[in-house]
């Protein structure tokens, strides 16, 4: 634990534009472990991977996690005592660091062209060695180092790994795990372009931020003993190391783009509530350890552990997330729902409707138990939103009769008297017709259904021509009758 006895964690992901729900996960545990412990939840940009940048990525993230609510404590735009947030802005810290650990003898600059290092690689691989380098430019004199930096000769910095050395990593998941320090390359901590590389960068950083727990994804693991041989060069204390198990396909394949969507955003723009996005991942790798699998973020927070996640692969299963959608619309205030039917209904072809939000919640309210998704309220009731155009072909053929359009006429006879009819008006009104005409009420109803809405299914009848009101009703039965001749 840092001296400041208070857990900080963060998320520190680079900018490659966009974020990816293993990413998501990564947030998602080190939001809920300092939300639980009262700690700080930290964003960091890991952006000196120059040739990976992407244009408006970080603001992509930020708007992503914001989306999600996982809201961050400091990071980029929200400034605290550890900052800046962004590696690129903080290039003198790592290089003020990195000539600490040469003046220590803990790194040396390198000289060696890509060439050599190329032909190194290539012996090596021949005599079935590791391929690393052989620490050649550590047996430079200190006058030849400085006659060659200043002949502005291209050069790396690169940590001095001691061989022979076991390297323990000691993480809450995956318990003690040793790695051999031969097998461990003079990993480069600053590149020719001045930049530091991921190793130093996130070191430096979590030291500086005084970060406690490292979260992350179980393909950083390997990295991880670069990490502890650095925190020792730096003669400073570990941070405690986390990392969570991987994701995979359905068929154990990695989770990757080619099977399907790996992208939030690619969720959120099919229609996804972030509410179970972020719950169907948080139990990618975790579980409560009771039943319960419905859980709201704050629930998240109270049941975490670090401790319960498991240490074995994570299957995505997208049949789960989209029960999950099910679920979690039916949790959803009508407000909440409301607004995101409204942006939904702003970017379609409905966009001049002229439903009030009055209107629009008895639409909800008649939908909400028949749908996953709320842009299916658009998609299986655009009756809602114009008439029908046509009919669907096998309801009219079974539904409708040579003396249908003469029964619809009464119908429209009796929904004429009603004055602002509500649904049980409708009703009443219904069955009158139907006493009239000596038929079952069964025939109007399936009768006045496809008339109004072009298919034979639907929420209520009633309801929805209550919805509709009185006047389009008519005029949609009109049409229909008209249509049929
Ligand atoms: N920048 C790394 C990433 O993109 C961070 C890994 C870590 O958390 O140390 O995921």
């Amino acid at each position: 634990m840092n001296h400041l006895n208070q857990i900080r964690v963060r998320f520190a992901p680079s900018p490659t534009g966009y974020l990816h729900v293993g990413g998501l996960r990564t947030a998602l545990y080190n939001y809920l472990f300092a939300r639980k412990n009262n700690g700080v939840f930290v964003l960091r940009i890991e952006d000196t991977d120059r040739a990976r940048y992407v244009e408006g990525a970080v603001e992509n993230l930020i708007d992503t996690l914001n989306w999600c609510g996982l809201e961050y404590d400091e990071g980029p735009n929200k400034e605290g005592e550890y900052g800046p947030y962004i590696q690129s802005e903080r290039l003198k810290i790592y290089h003020e660091h990195t000539e600490r650990l040469i003046q220590t003898g803990n790194a040396y600059n390198c000289f060696c062209t890509a060439e050599r290092i190329e032909k190194l690689r290539e012996e090596q691989q021949k005599r079935n060695e590791q391929t690393k380098y052989d620490k050649h430019c550590l047996k430079l004199s200190k006058e030849e180092i400085q006659s060659k930096l200043n002949e502005g000769i291209p050069h790396v910095v690169r940590l001095n790994v001691t061989i022979d050395q076991k390297v323990i990593v000691d993480d809450i998941i995956r318990g003690r795990v040793e790695f051999d320090s031969n097998l461990i390359d003079d990993q480069v901590l600053i590149k020719s372009d001045g930049f530091p590389t991921y190793h130093l960068a996130n070191v430096v950083d979590d030291h500086l931020m005084k970060i406690s727990h490292v979260i992350r994804g179980e393909e950083w693991l390997p990295s991880t003993p670069k990490h502890v041989l650095l925190y020792k060069a730096f003669s400073w204390d570990l941070p405690i190391f986390a990392h969570l198990p991987l994701l995979f396909n359905p068929d154990k394949s990695k989770l990757s783009k080619r099977q399907g969507d790996v992208a939030v955003e690619d969720y959120r723009a099919k229609g996804y509530l972030k509410e179970s996005l972020v719950n169907f991942v948080a139990l990618l790798g975790w579980n409560p350890g009771t039943e319960q699998e419905i859980f709201s973020l704050e629930g998240l927070v109270n049941s975490f552990s670090l401790e319960s996640v498991n240490k074995s692969g994570a299957v995505f299963n997208i049949e789960k997330l989209n029960a999950f959608n099910f679920e979690h619309l039916r949790l959803k205030n009508d407000k909440d729902v409301l607004a995101i039917l409204k942006e939904l209904l702003g970017k379609s072809k409905y966009a001049n409707h002229t439903w009030s939000d009055e209107s629009l919640l008895l639409i909800i309210e008649a939908m909400r138990p028949r749908i996953s998704f709320v842009k299916e309220i658009i998609e299986n009731s655009p009756y809602f939103f114009e008439a029908p155009s046509t009919y669907d072909e096998e309801v009219l053929k079974k539904r409708w009769k040579d003396d249908s359009s003469q029964q619809l006429e009464k119908l429209i006879d009796e929904f004429s008297k009603l004055t602002n009819p509500v649904k049980e008006q409708y009703e009443e009104a219904l069955h009158n017709a139907a006493n009239a005409l000596e038929i079952s009420n069964g025939k109007l109803i399936h009768g006045v259904r496809l008339a109004v809405s072009g298919v034979g299914g639907g929420p209520g009848l009633y309801d929805m021509l209550f919805i509709l009101g009185k006047d389009e009703t008519i005029r949609r039965i009109r049409t229909a009758i008209e249509r049929m001749k």
